[in-house]
């Protein structure tokens, strides 16, 4: 095989040798002049132009100017110190620079009476504008190279990289030194056609315009052409990948609706399914006929009623001579659902065993046993399923709750406990908004409940600050009264885990002064607590011998206890919106007014106020996952982190929906023309799949 140009080691690259290149490597991770080529500006300054100090405004974003330092002071002391230069533009207009730090370095550098370029974002400070930590520079030693371009790009560097001479600018220098010689070198992933079709431009001009556009039209060109490039491969990825898997493996048909079914739902079924609990099951058992392997995910807001579809779903399993499992995790949800789906089938010929890590040893050997043998239908259970010696006679249909809390190589290795894989189904009660199950379950097939039970009121939600601890104090004291239970939630988050925990204790403490024994009763869990303790505690909080419920996170997850009708966030403006709304799922399951009170102190970020602000004014989960893509960005959405399916270089799924619904149709309608992508035209598109494929792994064709 040919060597490839772009896996040169980077240290290779002119101006760059063993030292520097020790520091891409380890700083920046580029390795390989490959890697720089793929590093990109996060942002461009116009060079094309410069600004006279009378034409700055508020919009303007990064600009430079030129003139004169004609003044240069040390101001204030301490914290405050800071270095003040005052810069005269050839208009004869001044403008300030101040530096808070690196004073040390600027004082030195400056000269009065020199000439100087400066790149900054103007700020607004007391009427006047001023730059602050703009960057400075003598014109004469201005990367020439560099000089005459119009757009000057910035890179992301990091402070070791910097001491190093790698600033924001000089990695331009090399990038600017390497393109020329491996023009000619990169290589075209699209067919022509294809090209002209998307109306896009070629792969080396996109690269190359990326790091020095002439102007913003080529900019924009240029940006299309890769995130589309990037978000094809992801689409093409998962939907290739689903091809093959419904092509190659086959599925069990669960063909009847048999006793275990209908007597269920004839005869103990205790309400009326809702018409998107219907429609799902439909869907399912739709997907159950068609001897392929099923791999559906269930969303729908907390409440709406997955687990009874849930286990609908396995019953059906069941009518047809397989056996089906439910994977929670963890063992308080574990063990709810196996309460709820135990009490549910009562008096009906389907045996269902609950395995957790804390089921007893000799138990644990009946239910291997009873799995093995047939006798047992169900199992509902924790991680504790996943282990090897967990075997089934005929496992049909595995349902995954939370699907987002597990890794995709556990969830994989469910899947693999048949010669013929089961049925999967995952649920999750986080609502994805629609570009972002786009990229992460491309290749599932989707269900949403959208309706929630009938009868259920909507829950009243508020901000109260903590000085109005006595009015909050006051309510719960009423609501208590009309029997109703509380959670009270702490943030637990693990950089802070200490003073959290100390934070939970004191108001813990507090809540026992003013709820006292025995006319109240409190119950404390947190994740740091043994899962025996735990248990306990919320068994008493379920009895109903407790009142107030003082809780970590823990009780986030499914935690289902009709009763409990308050729930109280301490430090609400720690969680995320997403978290927000599923512990407010925690209440409003029964049938009295809910409320959901959050509290934070009076220290605000704009975007912690804007999360608080949502959570009052809806409670439509769509709507609040959407905002938190938005505040957020996907990275910080619970499960996609470990995913890696969101490493976009360029892309931004919040930003290029567009884009992404594009890429995500060429690639439906290649694979619909060429599934395999055997056709000649195809060619450079398969080998660039093939690249991918084996870059992630395998992974994709059983998840
Ligand atoms: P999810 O898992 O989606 O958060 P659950 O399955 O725990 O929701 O259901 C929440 C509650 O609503 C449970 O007590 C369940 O029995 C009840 N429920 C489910 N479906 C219906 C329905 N169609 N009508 C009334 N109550 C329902
Ligand atoms: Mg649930």
């Amino acid at each position: 095989m040919a060597v490839d140009l772009l896996d040169t080691s980077i240290e290779y690259l002119k101006g760059v040798g063993p030292q520097r290149g020790d520091v891409l490597k380890k700083e920046l991770g580029i390795f390989t002049y490959r890697d720089l080529l793929f590093y990109f500006p996060y942002r461009y300054i116009d060079r094309s132009k410069f600004y006279n100090i009378s034409e700055i405004n508020a919009d303007l974003a990064y600009i430079q100017v030129k003139g004169v330092i004609v003044n240069a002071k040390l101001m204030g002391d301490g914290r405050s110190k800071r270095y003040i230069a005052t810069l005269k533009d050839s208009s004869g207009d001044f403008i300030e620079l101040v530096w808070f730090n690196s004073i040390k370095w600027v004082s030195n550098f400056i000269i009065l009476n020199q000439e100087y370029i400066v790149f900054g974002h103007p700020t607004l400070f007391n009427g006047r504008y001023s730059f602050n930590h703009p960057d400075i520079e003598i014109p004469a030693t201005v990367p020439q190279n560099l000089v005459s371009k119009s757009f000057m790009p910035l890179y992301n560097t990091t402070e070791k990289a910097r001491v190093k001479g790698l600033d924001n600018k000089s990695i331009g220098k090399l990038v600017f030194s390497l393109l020329p010689q491996i023009k000619g070198f990169i290589p075209e992933i699209f067919p022509n056609d294809f090209i002209s079709q998307e109306k896009m431009i070629g792969r080396e001009s996109a690269l190359f315009n990326i790091h020095f556009p002439e102007s913003l039209h080529d900019l924009a060109e240029a940006e299309y052409r890769l995130k589309f490039e990037e978000l094809f491969f992801n689409q093409l990825r998962l939907i290739f990948l689903k091809l093959i898997r419904t092509s190659k493996y086959q599925g069990f048909v669960f063909s009847k609706i048999g006793t275990n079914f209908l007597t269920f739902f004839n005869d103990f079924l205790p309400f009326e399914l809702t018409g998107a609990q219907k429609r799902v099951i439909k869907e399912i058992r739709t997907d159950f006929q068609l001897g392929k392997q099923m791999n559906r995910l269930l969303q729908g807001d907390v409440g709406s009623g997955k687990t009874l579809v849930a286990l609908m779903s396995m019953l059906i399993a069941t009518d047809n001579g397989f056996q089906a499992c439910l994977m929670a995790p963890t063992e308080i949800l574990a063990q709810q659902h196996f309460k709820s789906i135990s009490k549910f089938l009562d008096n009906q010929n389907v045996t269902v065993e609950l395995l957790t890590g804390s089921t007893k040893k000799s138990l644990r050997h009946t239910i291997h046993a009873g799995l093995l043998d047939g006798s047992i239908h169900l199992l509902i259970g924790t991680h504790a399923l996943l282990e090897d010696i967990v075997q089934f006679k005929n496992l049909g249909l595995v349902v995954i709750d939370e699907q987002h809390r597990f890794g995709v190589a556990q969830r994989a290795k469910l899947w693999t406990k048949n010669e013929i894989h089961p049925h999967i189904l995952v649920m999750t009660a986080t609502p994805i908004p629609r570009t972002l199950a786009m990229t992460l379950y491309g290749d599932l097939d989707v269900s949403v409940i959208d309706e929630l039970p009938p009868g259920r009121k909507s829950i009243i939600t508020a901000h109260y600050y903590d000085s109005q601890r006595l009015r909050i104090n006051g309510f719960i004291k009423k609501q208590i009264e009309l029997g109703r239970q509380i959670y009270v939630v702490y943030p637990l988050i693990s950089e802070s885990e200490k003073l959290d925990l100390k934070h939970l204790e004191d108001g813990y403490e507090s809540l026992s002064r003013e709820f006292p024994l025995p006319k109240y009763a409190i119950s404390v869990v947190h994740g740091k607590m043994k899962p025996a303790d735990k248990n306990r505690e919320m068994q008493r909080f379920v009895r109903g011998e407790t009142q107030i419920m003082v809780a970590t996170t823990v009780i986030e997850v499914g935690v289902d206890v009709p009763n409990a009708s308050v729930m109280i966030v301490e430090d609400a403006h720690r969680f995320g919106l997403s978290q927000l709304h599923q512990l407010r799922g925690r209440v409003g399951r029964g049938a009295d007014q809910s409320f959901c009170i959050l509290v934070t102190n009076f220290k605000l970020t704009m975007d912690g106020k804007k999360r608080l602000e949502a959570m009052v004014k809806t409670s439509d989960g769509f709507e609040i996952a959407n905002l938190d893509l938005k505040l957020r960005g996907p990275g910080d959405i619970e499960g996609t982190r470990q995913s890696g399916a969101l490493d976009f270089k360029i892309a931004d799924i919040v930003k290029d929906e567009k884009i992404l619904i594009n890429a995500r149709n060429s690639a439906i309608e290649m694979l619909e023309k060429d599934p395999k992508l055997k056709e000649n035209q195809h060619r450079i598109i398969a080998e660039h799949l093939a690249l991918i494929l084996k870059k992630n792994g395998n992974w994709g064709l059983i998840s």
